[in-house]
């Protein structure tokens, strides 16, 4: 066989490639390394994040520029995660680490800790705490720091991220982390954060104009993920599946729970992806009402990769399960 470069060096068998041609291997070699060097892959800030709802809106203003993995897959409890040792690997080599800051993800200081990279460690440039500049919701009394109430939230309640309008201020904390990380991109990632928080914006005023003939309607949450989530789209909580947070509910608490959704009129349970959907559908079935998965993260429910997707996605499911039930919406004014 003759090489395809014209050589002339002829292959004497496919068991015996001692003699190769190089004439066209070496320039492609060069042209490898020149394009690697250059590519914006190799170029883009590496960030990992403890949620794929983060790793999107780090997506959202970082464009090109930035390459961005996240530890949880989307449909499992952020309160209880195993990072795998590739993650940590990640995460090593990384210049942001951009997480709920609270007691959000309890193993992501570990996980820190294990990776040694001490540019992500708390107080360092390339640990980015979410929580700053979120006004948060059930913040314990001073004083009255305790696990009684349940073994999360200990610090005030760490889903603020299912609020569009919070969206932005989380948008507004990783636009000034890669700001301040890669500053020669500063006016990409400003325009980025204005372009997306204009759609946040107007989004969050659309929905919130869709759930308005069902403001006021109680419903009930597994967990106490929704506190943000409800209050922006006018709804309200009469109480949990989990008797606190983080603790599965026994027999008892579940008649509580088909008592009170009795006597407050409720009909809706609300079920994150991970919890039982089977023991809302008991109680529920019990005042001939309906539980509801809905999208607790970004992606914990195929298709939805985005946070604009998980709450279209949200308040659609649930306008179709109030119907379902029976829940009358108020005629608009
Ligand atoms: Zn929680």
């Amino acid at each position: 066989m003759i090489c395809s470069c014209n050589c002339n060096l002829k292959r004497r068998s496919e068991k015996s490639p001692r003699k190769t041609c190089l004439q066209g291997f070496i320039p492609a070699v060069i042209l490898t390394i020149i394009v690697g060097i250059s590519s914006p892959v190799e170029a883009a800030v590496r960030v990992v994040t403890t949620t794929p709802g983060y790793a999107d809106i780090v997506k959202q203003i970082g464009g090109s520029r930035v390459s961005v993995a996240s530890v949880m897959r989307g449909p499992e409890n952020a309160h209880n995660v195993s990072p795998r040792p590739s993650q940590m690997m990640k995460v090593k080599k990384a210049k942001l680490f951009v997480h709920s800051g609270l007691d959000g993800e309890a193993w992501a200081p570990l996980l820190l800790k294990g990776t040694r990279n001490a540019n992500l460690l708390p107080g360092r440039p390339g640990n980015v705490d979410l929580s700053r500049g979120i006004r948060l919701k059930e913040v314990p009394q001073r004083g009255q720091l305790t696990r009684a109430l349940g073994d999360i939230h200990v610090f005030g309640n760490t889903h603020y991220a299912l609020d569009p309008l919070n969206v932005v201020i989380i948008a507004r904390t990783i636009t000034d982390a890669l700001k301040r990380i890669e500053p020669s991109a500063a006016d990409e990632f400003e325009a980025n954060y204005k372009a997306y928080a204009k759609r946040m914006r107007d989004l969050a005023d659309r929905l919130v104009k869709k759930m308005k003939p069902f403001n006021g309607i109680p419903v009930v949450t597994y967990h106490r993920t929704w506190p943000y989530f409800l209050a922006r789209f006018g709804l309200v909580s009469i109480g949990e599946v989990e008797p606190k947070p983080g603790i599965s509910p026994g027999p008892r608490h579940l008649i509580e729970c088909v008592e009170n959704m009795q006597s407050q009129g409720a009909k809706i349970i609300i079920v994150e992806t991970f919890n039982s959907l089977q023991n809302a559908q008991s109680v529920a079935g019990r005042v001939s009402g309906k539980a509801v998965v809905l999208a607790q993260e970004v992606k914990a429910i195929p298709g939805i990769d985005t946070y604009e997707k998980l709450f279209e996605y949200d308040i659609d499911q649930l306008i179709a399960a109030f119907k379902e039930v029976g829940v009358k919406p108020k005629r608009s004014e």
